[in-house]
């Protein structure tokens, strides 16, 4: 059976950058959503969209022991990207893959992005999020109602990238004519609930006009994160993207990803890091462009204008800048100010210590806070070191269960 397509990105209302990447090369869809909170997402995420379009090019990806393959090249390809980068160190995403045959659909997951089934008008959830708080509604320590609102349920468990390793969920679920999927990532299931999805699946018959409310529906919720839909609509037709009036697009990742799909140069992290030497450097060296003055003058002139910028810097910017680090003894620490030397000098200040120490953190976590992890607030700098503490805990416990475990069997 062949699905009608509709498929849309968008940025939400929040976020600078897009994360997310998709894939629409049929019978192989996929959503990838750039991890959260760490360097370069989007890159990690148009990788694992680029090597699984390679794959299936290859015709290699066509059948469901072929999927979980690619999803694990793909792995492969972002963790060795982020082992000879430091600028991309840290980096991963989730991938929730689709590969449309005969009369079923398999699916290949890891991550937080969702395939939802609306049948007969009832919406089921197909995947299980790779999430601290899924884990814990699982384990029954969290109510799924609590879940949807619990500060850490943006926490994954499982990404592509991050570890040479990667366990793949699969699945096989049977389609009928009638049937529409839904792929997503947490930018639309976080921000609407699973009646809201239902009702635009419901009465949206063209894929396309369905994405689009859905997104629009994010948005208006707050988007506040990236917000990716891919709907496939088994109605009986001739399949395709679905037939759309002029103002309809084609997904943009499919056009790149199957027209470039061996063009390695082409992914490119979207915005460079910022480089705050670098703007500082520019506008302290302004007056010197007035060359006609005496240079006594023009001496003095810069003189005074870098104090006052790095005075204007150190209260302007370092004041409002926190970061999450490892302090002297290997606790984490909040801190005030920027984790690197500006010119020579630092402006660091350690607020707040933890009892947590980095060796405790999962390895890729403790990468991410050797790096420091930047917050835009102190409140989002306490909730990042709550996350932190919150996973070194739960390795904890997963720890002392596999010990209890071996020691009873
Ligand atoms: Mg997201």
């Amino acid at each position: 059976m062949k699905p009608s397509i509709g498929a849309k990105s968008d940025v939400g209302r929040v976020r600078d950058g897009n994360e997310d990447s998709y894939l629409v090369q049929e019978p192989i869809f996929v959503v990838a959503d750039g991890m959260g909170g760490h360097l370069a997402g989007d890159v990690a995420s148009r990788i694992a969209v680029q090597t699984i379009s390679e794959r299936a090019g290859d015709g290699a990806a066509a059948d469901p022991e072929a999927i979980e393959k690619a999803v694990k090249e793909a792995n492969a390809a972002i963790y060795e990207k982020a082992s000879s980068d430091p600028s991309l160190h840290g980096m991963g995403t989730t991938c929730t893959l689709v590969l449309v045959a005969d009369s079923e659909i398999h699916i290949a997951h890891v991550g937080d992005s969702r395939a939802y089934l609306l049948r007969d008008g009832e919406l089921s959830q197909l995947t299980e999020d790779h999430t601290l708080v899924g884990r814990m509604v699982k384990e029954g320590r969290l109510q799924p109602e609590e879940a949807e609102r619990h500060p850490q349920r943006s926490i994954i468990t499982r990404a592509l990238g991050v570890d040479d390793h990667v366990e793949v969920d699969l699945q096989t679920i049977p389609v009928e004519e009638g049937d529409k999927v839904l792929i997503c990532s947490d930018g639309l299931s976080s921000m609407i609930d699973s009646d809201s999805i239902q009702n635009v699946l419901a009465s949206n018959d063209d894929p396309q006009r369905a994405v689009d409310e859905l997104i629009d529906r994010a948005n208006d919720a707050g988007g506040e994160d990236n917000i990716t839909a891919v709907v496939l609509a088994f109605d009986g037709g001739e399949g395709g993207l679905a037939a759309r009036g002029a103002e309809s697009a084609p997904p943009t990742e499919e056009v790149e990803a199957t027209r470039s799909p061996r063009r390695d140069e082409s992914v490119q992290p979207r915005a460079e890091p910022k480089d705050v030497t670098g703007a500082f450097e520019v506008s302290a060296a302004r007056p010197s462009r007035r060359g006609s003055r005496p240079i006594l003058v023009t001496l003095v002139l810069v003189a005074l204008v870098i104090a006052a910028a790095a005075a204007a810097f150190k209260y302007l910017i370092v004041a409002n800048s926190y970061y999450v680090a490892a302090n002297d003894t290997g606790r984490l620490a909040i801190y005030r100010g920027l984790p690197d030397e500006v010119m020579g000098m630092t402006f660091q200040e350690e607020l707040e210590t933890s009892d947590v120490t980095v060796d405790e953190l999962p390895s890729f976590l403790m990468e991410d806070v050797n790096d420091a992890i930047e917050a835009d607030s102190l409140e989002h700098a306490r909730t990042t070191l709550a996350n932190l503490e919150e996973r070194a805990q739960d390795d904890e416990f997963q720890r002392r269960r596999d010990a209890e475990d071996g020691g009873s069997g």
